[in-house]
């Protein structure tokens, strides 16, 4: 079959020919229908030599839909053919976070070598993709693939971000978006579904600007050295209740620390090595800071439910498997308008 790999240190991705994968017991085959082209696989495609955490050649693609091609032995519940979404942070499904659905913590999984798809095991972009164990799997019940596939990561990240800081997001609050990319404009929709708070989303091209308008934010702000006062002008000077950053570099994170309000909740979802100091002082009193990491299985269920409900409408543009790696150097420029999506 063909599949985009990561094949050295430093190299672009490149689609080869690789054997047809076989499922082991209690694992499952999927035709990949379609595959999400994720920052962290930019990300993870700059780190040096030295500490790569993933044997190479890695086929890439941690966002991933498809239909059931076979069972391996001792598989039951499913069957050829169903369409189904991939939840990519596996796990042991055994330790205690595990047993909570939150595999996305696994406390085993390090131990175990066991990775998601994409990221250290083969991933989706590729005709087809073995998932290690049918729990990873939800029915897309009549999703569009396309639609869908951008959920597992660029919609279940956001949405476990914007979970725990509901309760603050009440009429008359202000959420801060930083990155109006993949995450970011699912996070928008997101925000406008369960909350009334207002939302001012920041990027640094006004087409990004363009998209954050179309998919919910009541303002939207150049996110420049100017933007944190911007924000404090909005707000009456109160600042913003929650602040996602989607981008977590030190300019965004500075702006992130900038921005919030007294018990604020900053939320720091991108992976660019920006940091917030944390002390008496140093932020608004009583504000706190998470760097959260992707979902749980529940969440994943939840967030496919919100699509259902219409509260979601994924911006796409698409590729075939062979110009995949022309998505990644979009990826890579800024100048994807939603999330790129590979149709292996
Ligand atoms: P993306 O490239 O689709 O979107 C990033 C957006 O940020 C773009 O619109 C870009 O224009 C904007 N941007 C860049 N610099 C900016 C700045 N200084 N100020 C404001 N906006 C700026 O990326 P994505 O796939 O949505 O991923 C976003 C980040 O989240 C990446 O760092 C990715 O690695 C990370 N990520 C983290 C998790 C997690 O579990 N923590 C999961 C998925 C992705
Ligand atoms: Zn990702
Ligand atoms: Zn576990």
């Amino acid at each position: 079959m063909k599949a985009l790999q990561y094949r050295e240190i430093g190299s672009a991705p490149e689609v080869v020919t690789v054997p047809d994968p076989e499922p082991g017991p209690g694992q499952v085959l999927l035709k990949v229908s379609a595959a999400g082209a994720c920052h962290s696989d930019i990300a993870v495609m700059s780190w040096p030599a030295e500490g790569f955490p993933y044997a190479l050649p890695m086929t890439l693609g941690h966002e991933g839909v498809g239909t059931v091609a076979a069972l391996g032995a001792g598989v039951t519940g499913l069957s050829e053919g169903d369409a189904v979404a991939v939840y990519g942070p596996w796990g042991c499904g055994i330790c205690l976070n595990c047993a909570a659905g939150k595999e996305n913590y696994c406390l085993r999984a390090a131990d175990l070598g066991i990775n998601p798809p994409g990221l250290g095991a083969p991933g989706s972009m590729a005709e087809y993709l073995i998932v290690d164990d049918p729990r990873h799997l939800a029915p897309l019940n009549g999703l569009d693939p396309v639609d869908a596939v951008p959920l597992t990561d660029a919609g279940l990240t956001p949405y476990h971000a914007i979970k725990p800081t509901l309760p603050k997001l009440v009429p008359g609050a202000t959420a801060v978006v930083i990155g109006v990319g993949g995450l970011g404009h699912i996070a928008v929709q997101i925000l406008r579904a369960l909350t009334s708070a207002r939302i001012v989303a920041l990027d640094v091209t006004e087409d990004k600007l363009a998209l954050a308008r179309t998919v919910g934010a009541h303002e939207t702000l150049l996110s420049d050295d100017k933007a944190a006062a911007k924000v404090r002008e909005l707000t009456d000077g109160r600042g913003a209740q929650a602040v996602f950053d989607f981008v977590g570099a030190q300019p965004t994170v500075n702006i992130a620390g900038a921005v919030a309000s007294v018990e604020a909740d900053i939320t720091i979802v991108g992976i660019a090595g920006g940091t917030l100091p944390v002390g008496f002082g140093a932020l608004p009193f009583e504000a706190s800071v998470t760097a959260p990491y992707w979902g749980s299985r529940s969440e994943f269920h939840e967030v496919l439910e919100l699509a259902r409900a219409g509260a979601i409408s994924v911006h796409t543009e698409t590729y075939s498997l062979d110009e995949a790696p022309r998505a990644y150097e979009r990826l890579h420029d800024g100048t994807v308008n939603g999330r790129a999506v590979v149709l292996p």
